[in-house]
C-alpha cells in the first residue's frame, strides 16, 4: 500500500479523507465477499449522507408542489427550490439565477439547446462544430438538429493521445460555423480540454458556444462569466447529487430568445383555447412539475463539495490518479487508450484479446466496480479501432488501498483468463 494513504487520511492536507469517505453509506459494503471498491464515479457518483438526508427531509416534511400553493408546505418547497437555484447560480458564477434552468440532466440540457436554439439559428449551409471526443449526449442532438435544419455537422479530429489540438479547433471555426459545442472533460478518456481558450477563439469569430461540463462539476470550479460561454450543461448525479436532475446555464440575453421546447404547466403566462404566451425566465423553459427533491439534493451536494474545497479535491484526485497510473502501468498486458497530457481522474484501458465485459465481470467478482463498454462514445472507440474499454474513474472518496485491490484483482483476473502474469 502507498504510504501516503495514512498521511492523506490523516491531517497532512487538512482534510480527513477517511471521515469524508465515511459520509458515503453505499461505499461501506461487501460485494461478492470483498470490500466494494467503487471506480465508476464518471458514470454516477456515490451520494453523501447529507444529500440523501436533505431529499428525505423534503419528502418527510415539506413535500408539496412549487410555485402553486399558498399553503405553508408549498411555500417551504418553493423557497427551498428557488434558494437552490440561487446557490447553483453562485456555484457556477452566473450573473443571475434566472440563467439557471433545471432539466433532467446534461442530455436534456443539450437537447433543449439543439432543438430550440438550433431551430431558430441553423439553416442549410451552416455548420455545427463538435469534437471527436464527445459523449453521445453532445453529438446525437446535433445530428438531429442538423437533419432538421439542413446544417452540417463537423468534427474536430482526435489525435492518438486522445487530445484535440487547439490549432485544429481554430482552423475549423470559420464563417459558416454557428455553434461550437464541446465537452470540457472527456468521460471516456479523461482528456481536459482548454475550455476558456476555445470559447475565446469562438467568440472572436462571433460563434455561439456550448460546454458539456458533465465531468467537470464535481472536480473543478466553474466560472461561466470568466469562460464567456453562452451555454453550459451539467448533471447533479455526477457531482454527488441525485439522478434525474441537471442544469442548463444560458446567458440571459440568449435564453430570452429561446422558444420553449416543452409546453404545459409553469411555463405559461396566459393560455386561451387558441394560443398561449410564455412566462419569464427561467420558468419558460421548465414545463411541468420539476424534480423538486432533486433540486434540493443538488443544493446539498454543492454544500458538500464546497465544504471540502476545490484545492483539496484537486490535490486528492491527482494523487489518486498518479498512483493508479503507476500501478496499472506495471501490468504489461494493459494497453492504455488515450494518454492526454491534461487529464482528469479517468483511465481507459484494454487487455488485447480480452473483451472488456469479461474482465469487468471477473473484477466485479472481486468487489471492483468499474465501467466497461463504449462509454456512450462509440465514434471515439471506433477511432481507436476498439469496441470498448475498461474505465477506472476516481473520486475523492477512493483510497490508495482500493487501487491496490484493483491491481491485485486485475492480476488475478488475467491469471484466470490464462494470460500469465509473473508477479
Ligand atoms: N456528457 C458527458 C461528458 C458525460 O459523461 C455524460 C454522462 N456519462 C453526459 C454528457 C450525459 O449525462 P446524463 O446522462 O446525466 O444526461
Amino acid at each position: 500500500m502507498k504510504q501516503s494513504d495514512q498521511s492523506v487520511s490523516g491531517k497532512t492536507h487538512q482534510t480527513d479523507w477517511k471521515a469524508v469517505r465515511d459520509e458515503f453509506p453505499a461505499l461501506h459494503q461487501q460485494v461478492n465477499g470483498y470490500p466494494l471498491a467503487y471506480f465508476d464515479h464518471a458514470a454516477t457518483a456515490q451520494k453523501p449522507r447529507k444529500v440523501i438526508d436533505a431529499m428525505t427531509r423534503y419528502y418527510e416534511f415539506d413535500n408539496a408542489n412549487v410555485h402553486r400553493g399558498v399553503h405553508s408546505l408549498s411555500q417551504r418547497a418553493t423557497l427551498a427550490y428557488e434558494e437552490a437555484r440561487q446557490k447553483t447560480a453562485r456555484f457556477i458564477c452566473a450573473k443571475d439565477p434566472s440563467e439557471i434552468i433545471f432539466t433532467s440532466g446534461t442530455t436534456a440540457s443539450v437537447n433543449v439547446v439543439a432543438l430550440s436554439w438550433g431551430r431558430a439559428h441553423l439553416k442549410p449551409g451552416d455548420e455545427v462544430l463538435v469534437t471527436g471526443l464527445e459523449h453521445h449526449a453532445n453529438l446525437v442532438p446535433w445530428q438531429m438538429a442538423c437533419a432538421m435544419t439542413g446544417a452540417q455537422l463537423k468534427i474536430v479530429p482526435v489525435n492518438e493521445f486522445g487530445e484535440v489540438s487547439t490549432d485544429s479547433v481554430a482552423e475549423m471555426l470559420h464563417s459558416k460555423t454557428r455553434i461550437f459545442a464541446f465537452s470540457w472533460i472527456s468521460n471516456a478518456l479523461g482528456t481536459i480540454n482548454p475550455a476558456h481558450d476555445w470559447v475565446q477563439l469562438a467568440r472572436e469569430k462571433g460563434i455561439t458556444t456550448l460546454i458539456d461540463a458533465a465531468q467537470v462539476a464535481a472536480h473543478h470550479p466553474i466560472d461561466v462569466q470568466h469562460l464567456g460561454v453562452d451555454f453550459l450543461c451539467f448533471s447533479a448525479h455526477k457531482m454527488m447529487g441525485p439522478t434525474g436532475l441537471g442544469v442548463l446555464y444560458g446567458k440571459k440575453s440568449i435564453l430570452e430568445t429561446l422558444d420553449p421546447v416543452f409546453g404545459g404547466g409553469d411555463m405559461i403566462d396566459e393560455v386561451t383555447y387558441e394560443k398561449s404566451t410564455w412566462a419569464d425566465l427561467p420558468y419558460r423553459l421548465e414545463a411541468g412539475t420539476p424534480n423538486i427533491a432533486g433540486v434540493i439534493g443538488l443544493s446539498a451536494a454543492i454544500d458538500f463539495l464546497e465544504s471540502i474545497g476545490w484545492q483539496n479535491i484537486s490535490r486528492r484526485e491527482s494523487e489518486l490518479l498518479q498512483y493508479a497510473l503507476e500501478k496499472l502501468s506495471e501490468i504489461p498486458q494493459i494497453r492504455f487508450i488515450g494518454s492526454p497530457k491534461e487529464r482528469a481522474g479517468v483511465i481507459s484501458f484494454v487487455v488485447d484479446g480480452v473483451h472488456p465485459y469479461d474482465l469487468g465481470i471477473l473484477l466485479d467478482e472481486q468487489g471492483i466496480a468499474l465501467r466497461t463498454g463504449h462509454h456512450c462514445a462509440q465514434p471515439l472507440m471506433r477511432h481507436f479501432g476498439i469496441t470498448g474499454t475498461c474505465r477506472v474513474s476516481l473520486a475523492i472518496y477512493n483510497t490508495f488501498e482500493e487501487i491496490d485491490q484493483l491491481d491485485r484483482a486485475i492480476k488475478r483476473a488475467l491469471r484466470l483468463l490464462g494470460i500469465s502474469q509473473s508477479n
